[in-house]
């Protein structure tokens, strides 16, 4: 490994590594999996006595999750159903057909996230969720990729073809992986994580934080508070959960007719710990025609 010295100072120097495996922390020694090492890490080396101004609750805290919690977690080959869904209707795009069909330079939306999965050694089995008439889509794609592609009927609404796909999962699947076919451009690395999350947890789910102020109204449109955005994440897919949780989770909904706002509130009415894995703001849900054009831009930002 190099390293540039870049200061010097009585209490602390920084410097740039190349490809570092290992790096030093309050006297401990962390290594990172290759698959974690960037290819340059800004190190700062503190003395004794900067370290015991920093032994904070927080700065531990923070690094031990990031060396002992995901990284231990091995998820196995072909222990993963993918649950695709693409039985929407869309209209909000205006299109004649479903959004999940239009063409992203070419290619309809719902293949990009198609084949992404289809490339990952843990997913066994993906289970379409679409109207038989679009089946021909991904029947057309299924040469060459080496996980089985089933289909199954879509729902009313979305919790309806969630459901409709979780019956047509592998008895042995050890989890479900929930994913909307208009979020094209999810990354191999983040479903990674949230796979991983999803695992050492029970369920897991894409998120970023919130950009955005978000104030609570009441019916007549005024405000009623400002919420912390600091504690506020927006959604995402993959939503990743154990299968039983999931199945037990729709048992009390449908039970007791509970209000479900994603796959993972299904959880919650358990009471089971939900995690959010931060995600990328790139992950975006083709909805409207700007997005299409968004979508576009981030898969060429040359053009
Ligand atoms: O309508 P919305 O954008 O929330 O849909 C999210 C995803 O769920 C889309 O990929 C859509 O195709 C799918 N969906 C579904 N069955 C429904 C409604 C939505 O598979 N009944």
């Amino acid at each position: 490994m190099s390293t540039l010295q870049f200061s010097n100072s009585p209490l602390s120097s920084i410097s740039l590594s190349a490809s570092p495996s290992t790096f030093r922390l309050l006297g401990a020694t962390l290594r990172l999996p290759a698959k974690l090492r960037p290819s340059f890490a800004l190190t700062t080396v503190y003395t004794d006595k900067k370290i015991n101004s920093l032994k904070s609750q927080s700065l531990l805290r923070i690094s031990c999750s990031a060396a002992g919690s995901e990284a231990d977690v091995v998820v196995k080959e072909k222990s993963v159903s993918v649950i695709l869904l693409a039985g929407g209707k869309g209209k909000r795009m205006g299109a004649s057909m479903p959004k999940q069909y239009l063409p992203l330079l070419g290619q309809p939306i719902a293949l990009y996230s198609f084949y992404t999965f289809s490339k990952m050694p843990e997913v066994k089995e993906i289970v379409v969720v679409c109207d038989p008439s679009y089946q021909d889509v991904f029947e057309d794609a299924k040469d060459g990729i080496h996980v089985d592609v089933k289909f199954a009927l879509p729902g009313k609404e979305r919790q309806d073809s969630v459901y409709s796909g979780l019956e047509a999962i592998d008895v042995n699947s050890e989890l479900v992986c929930i994913h909307d076919s208009a979020r094209p451009l999810v990354l191999t690395s983040d479903i990674t994580m949230v796979l991983k999350d999803g695992k050492r947890i029970g369920a897991a789910v894409l998120g970023v934080p919130a950009k955005a102020t978000i104030k609570e109204a009441n019916s007549e449109s005024f405000v009623v508070k400002t919420l912390d955005r600091k504690t506020l994440w927006e959604m995402q897919t993959p939503q990743v959960i154990e299968p039983g949780l999931l199945k037990k989770g729709f048992e009390l909904v449908n039970r007791e007719g509970l209000e479900v706002t994603d796959d993972v509130s299904i959880v919650e009415h358990l009471k089971h710990p939900v995690y959010i894995t931060e995600g990328s703001y790139t992950n975006i849900k083709v909805t409207t025609p700007d997005d299409l054009l968004l979508a576009e831009r981030i898969l060429n930002p040359e053009d």
